[in-house]
């Protein structure tokens, strides 16, 4: 957010639901300059119900089936944090989170869908598994799928009950009983010795539709050998058992049940207006009837007055005015109204490649319905998964800049943040050598490499190890940001073999309200100062200033004895050069600007960054390390080369042992390179052999600028195993020995690659 663009208003949305998924592309498409967007779900990877069938009879893989929020949420300009809502403070407008501070609002949405109502019968939780969360339904799928089919080719009986009548029951049972039989190589109508029941409290299947859908359904279930028992209500989940209101009991090996929809307590508990039904009540602005700054849409919400079933389409409709109203209400303006429509097109699957329609009176089915459904289904899912490209428009006077530069800057105007936004090291080190030396006799410079802190010689024989990094804003999270950056700020000092003792903090902070702001400054300062207190190190004093983006430096003190100092020219032939961390930072947080990067990828590679290298420096300095640095914004052929250079040493490199973070490879070979890549990528001029392995994404993995990256060192050849295994040990889990010393003293310093 640029300065002359203050926030002035939080908008926050809950559940990553079929509705807000309309609203994030909207707001990506008409950014509101000054409107902060949060989106908190418990899932990202949102998976499309109406797909879920396909998913079950093989047609669709996982990815075919689910939304990746992530990029949505980028391309919104939405900070997107992964976590289960359980209570909100309306009087004090604030979400309580269990794992961070309470999140503030000005404005908020629940789309948080439903659950099948049957959890509530005694014995769901542990005897009968939801069709919803789907995401839980499909872990469990996989062993139901497993186990029926081992079952029947041991000539065992194999029963699945489905609890529930409507759609959600019928699709399943058709799904589920097409895929264990293509399992065994069955037709559907084969007689086998799977049992699938569908159990239902209604009279008839399929109640809210038409006696012709109702008729053809029943009759094409019974052919199947599906058993349908009607008008039997569930009281309990018992171990492979269900009990019914009438004292029937049904023995199953597994239970599933996709009855009616409900909605958790916590809302109701907050204080909402609920319908009768038990859903949030809203108007039809979608907006509460007891809180206007609050909206709900999708299976959680009931418009007053208007109520419909719970199914998707629903869902999907809403969003398009719940986003046009979050906007209105934000900027003060008259809300719209909206009226749903009274019948909707349901297309259910029949588990092969057919499907059935139903609106109203209308029936038919066949081939036909199922492509229709699949054509509505994968272009939903392309609609919010392709993405406009990333707007890099540039602000330089026409006829200022010629041809070549324009290009350039234009290139350099998508800037990454975190390490990528470094200095470039050649224009570094040429700056740095035209200043003048410093002459007090207490600062250690006696070797000619650039070490990670500054050393001071106290007078008890000590050293004051001091570093100093800062890095700006890669993530809309000032939580997240602030226990990375802390962390690649006390990386330094571990380098060096020195555990931090103090720190000061500079913070910069981008103009907002006043109370926009003190949330954030709240929540950054929050997490660096738990970071620090991970690593026993205080915060003892900073400075802060409004900035252009948010950024948080720290200068870190630490005290260490002149022997155990760890620095980079150390290095002895034979040693075995060992990495901590997979790389590829730079190029991830460059794809996740693009809204290229999967949530996958990047909370792996949050998970790394977040990793301390403390434990990597102790384990360094037990094996007898001779030189160690942190890999950051030169990447790791850059770090390297500063450690080769104070005495022409050359090393062999394995490029296939270079551990790459999930996804990191694939953005390179994409072509998605972090702003300081190519500055970094002259270094190759010092690998011997780099031509060789041009083609490489492996290659272009050296020159990517790192983020709170790993350590590495050298260690002599007879420790190196134990170092490996004890750095796995303390959760490195990829740590690896990338090459070893080949030669000291060598005419220059040199990398060759193996
Ligand atoms: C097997 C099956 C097949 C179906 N087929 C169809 C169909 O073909 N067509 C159709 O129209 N409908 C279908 N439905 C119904 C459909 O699934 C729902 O109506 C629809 O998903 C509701 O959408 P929603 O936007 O309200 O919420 P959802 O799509 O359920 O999304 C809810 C979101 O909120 C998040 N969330 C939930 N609780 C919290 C919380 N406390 N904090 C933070 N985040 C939270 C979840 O992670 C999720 O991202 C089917 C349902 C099932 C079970």
């Amino acid at each position: 957010m640029k300065a002359n663009s203050p926030i002035v208003k939080h908008l926050v949305l809950i559940g990553g639901g079929h509705s807000h998924l309309a609203v994030l592309k909207h707001l990506g498409m008409n950014p509101v300059p000054g409107l902060a967007i949060t989106l908190i779900s418990r899932d990202i990877n949102t998976p499309y119900s109406g797909s879920l069938p396909g998913y079950i009879t093989g047609v669709y893989e996982y990815d075919d089936i689910h939304i990746d929020l992530r990029p949505l949420a980028q391309f919104a300009g939405a900070r997107i944090i992964q976590e289960e809502v359980h209570s909100i403070n309306l009087d004090k407008k604030e979400i309580i989170l269990r794992e961070r501070p309470a999140i503030s609002f000005d404005l908020l949405s629940l789309n948080i869908g439903s659950k099948p109502d049957a959890i509530k019968i005694s014995g769901a939780t542990d005897h009968a598994l939801g069709v919803k969360p789907i995401d839980q339904f499909l872990i469990q799928w996989e062993e139901i799928l497993n186990l029926a089919v081992h079952s029947i080719e041991q000539d065992k009986a194999f029963s699945i009950a489905i609890v529930g009548g409507g759609p959600a029951s019928v699709e399943l049972a058709f799904a589920s009983q097409f895929r264990i039989h293509k399992e065994l190589k069955l037709k559907v109508t084969d007689e086998s010795l799977l049992n699938i029941k569908i159990i239902s409290a209604d009279q008839d299947l399929l109640s809210f539709h038409n006696s012709k859908v109702r008729n053809f359904t029943k009759t094409e279930l019974e052919k199947r050998g599906v058993q349908l028992i009607l008008d039997t209500v569930v009281s309990a989940f018992k171990k492979n058992q269900i009990v019914c209101e009438n004292g029937s009991t049904y023995e199953a090996d597994r239970i599933v049940y996709a009855t009616g929809a409900s909605i958790p307590s916590w809302p109701g508990e907050c204080g909402l207006a609920l319908s009768a039904d038990g859903f949030i009540e809203v108007n039809s602005s979608l907006q509460s009837t007891s809180h206007e700054f609050v909206f709900a849409a999708g299976d959680a919400a009931t418009i007053k007055g208007e109520p419909r079933p719970k199914s998707g389409v629903y869902a999907v409709r809403q969003g398009p005015p719940l986003a046009k109203n979050l906007v209105r209400f934000a900027s003060g303006k008259p809300l719209t109204r909206y009226k749903p429509q009274q019948h909707a097109l349901a297309l259910m699957s029949m588990g092969s490649k057919t499907a059935i329609a139903s609106r109203n009176n209308f029936f038919f089915q066949g081939r036909s319905i199922w492509s229709i459904k699949h054509n509505i289904d994968t272009n939903f899912i392309r609609k919010y998964s392709e993405l406009p490209e990333m707007n890099t428009e540039l602000q330089v006077a026409e006829g200022l800049a010629d041809k070549a530069t324009e290009q350039e800057l234009r290139a350099h105007a998508m800037r990454c943040a975190g390490c990528g936004a470094k200095v470039a090291s050649d224009v570094l080190h040429e700056v740095l050598q035209q200043l003048p030396a410093n002459n007090h006799a207490d600062i250690l410079t006696a070797n000619t490499t650039v070490e990670d802190a500054s050393m001071i010689r106290l007078d008890d024989g000590r050293i004051l190890a001091q570093s100093i990094d800062q890095l700006r804003a890669f993530v809309n999270d000032p939580w997240l940001f602030g226990r990375i950056a802390t962390n690649h700020c006390l990386s330094d000092i571990y380098a060096m073999g020195c555990d931090p003792h103090s720190a000061l903090a500079v913070v910069g902070l981008p103009f907002a309200t006043k109370d926009y702001g003190r949330a954030q400054l709240k929540e950054l300062m929050l997490s660096c100062s738990a970071t620090l207190a991970e690593h026993d190190c205080a915060l003892i004093g900073g400075h802060s200033a409004e900035a252009e983006e948010l950024h948080l430096g720290l200068c870190v003190n630490g005290f260490i004895d002149e022997e155990k100092l760890l620095t980079k020219d150390g290095m002895q032939e034979g040693d075995i050069l060992i990495l901590s961390k997979p790389l590829g930072t730079g190029t991830l947080l460059a794809a996740d600007m693009r809204y290229k990067a999967s949530h996958h990828w990047m909370q792996n590679a949050f998970e790394h960054m977040l990793q301390s290298n403390k434990a990597a420096s102790h384990c360094f300095i037990a094996n007898g390390a001779t030189a160690c640095t942190d890999i950051t914004g030169f990447g790791l052929a850059g770090h390297l080369m500063e450690m080769l250079s104070a005495k022409n040493i050359e090393i062999e490199l394995s490029l296939s042992d270079i551990p790459a973070l999930d996804g990191a490879l694939q953005c390179l070979d994409n072509n998605i390179l972090s702003s300081l890549h190519k500055d970094n990528k002259l270094v190759a001029a010092d690998i011997f052999n780099h031509e060789a392995f041009a083609n490489d994404p492996l290659l272009e993995l050296l020159f990517d600028p790192q983020t709170a990256g790993g350590l590495v060192a050298s260690v002599p050849e007879a420790k190196a195993e134990t170092c490996i295994s004890q750095l796995r040990e303390a959760g490195f889990s990829v740590a690896k020995a990338i090459g070893r010393v080949s030669k000291l003293g060598a005419d220059l310093p040199s990398i060759i690659l193996k």
